[in-house]
């Protein structure tokens, strides 16, 4: 069976072992993703969280989600400039918790199951 360009490789191997990595044959794919082109790649565990597309998604909400954070549980220190010294590792720790919740949320969506197809 010919695929094009490794595209559908993990969904054609029926034979439930995972396709290697595609940035290299040192792991099996356990997650596909969206490539740099648009192209869907399978990547092991490492490769996928250190992807393009995850870790700018993640960012990205973090960025948000975070900055919305901020001002709702530290808005009035910042607005009155009463700052604690507890805000140097709550403000941080405040971006750092969207960004782990948007990467396992896609590292679920990604997901491959045994047999190469993407979880339901
Ligand atoms: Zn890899």
């Amino acid at each position: 069976m010919t695929a094009a360009a490794g595209v559908s490789r993990a969904s054609e191997d029926e034979s439930g072992v995972l396709p290697p990595c595609d940035r290299g044959a040192h792991s099996f794919a356990r997650f596909r993703v969206e490539g740099d082109d648009g192209a869907p790649v399978h990547l092991c565990l490492r490769h996928t969280l250190s992807s393009r597309r995850v870790v700018r998604t993640a960012l990205t909400v973090a960025a948000v989600v975070g900055t919305v954070l901020t001002a709702i549980n530290q808005g009035d220190q910042l607005a009155s400039g009463n700052l604690q010294a507890a805000m140097l590792w709550k403000t941080p720790l405040t971006y750092c918790v969207p960004y782990c919740v948007a990467t396992v949320s896609a590292l679920r969506v990604a997901q491959l199951r045994r047999h190469g197809l993407p979880r339901r």
